[in-house]
């Protein structure tokens, strides 16, 4: 079973100006289709040719794992994001982070300082952990949360692939950026 690239719920020029159509042309167009067509490559003749997305991430090592959960994180980053996106989180997800954070603006402070802050290509995620709670972690390359028993509730793609053509070297402006494009709706019902 050959994984397709999903669609995005939106177009290619909708998030301008915070990432220019230019730049999704090539994350989504290039660097998440790559991902796609080398998993289909990778997993042809392996006990993994028919699992599912999450499957593989969750048993994978090695190049299977680093492309099937670079898969299931763009698709995750990019469906957490919409044209008119922005604002906050309204409802449980607003009451979680108000009561784990102390309120939106402190968290917003947090997450971006762990976007700003994470050594080289990863992901910045707010995950629900066991217990319920909230909390933000840092992952390396491919890295995906679920691993750890965590749920993923929102992430931040801080690989250089994701900001240079708009913002060069800037990334604490891409970060800064990023909340204007949120799509709350969404990552509220992940809650
Ligand atoms: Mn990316």
């Amino acid at each position: 079973m050959a994984f397709k690239l999903p669609a995005l719920p939106y177009g290619q020029s909708e998030l301008a100006p915070v990432m220019s159509e230019k730049t999704i042309s090539f994350h989504y167009g290039k660097h998440h289709q790559a991902y796609v067509n080398n998993l289909n490559s990778l997993i042809v003749d392996t006990g993994f040719k028919d699992a599912s997305l999450e499957k593989i991430v969750m048993e994978a090592e090695g190049g299977i794992f680093n492309n099937a959960a670079q898969v299931w994180n763009h698709t995750f980053f990019f469906e957490s994001l919409a044209p008119e996106g922005g604002g906050e989180p309204q409802g449980d997800l607003a009451r979680a982070i108000e009561r784990d954070f102390g309120s939106f603006g402190k968290f917003r402070d947090e997450f971006s300082k762990a976007g700003a802050t994470l050594f080289g290509s990863g992901w910045v995620w707010l995950v629900k952990n066991s217990s319920g709670s909230l909390d933000i972690v840092q992952e390396s390359n491919a890295g995906n949360p679920m691993l750890r028993d965590l749920a993923p509730i929102l992430t931040l793609d801080v690989w250089e692939h994701a900001y240079y053509l708009d913002y060069q070297n800037r990334r604490p402006d891409y970060i800064g950026a990023f909340w204007d494009i949120i799509n709350w709706q969404k990552v509220g019902s992940r809650y």
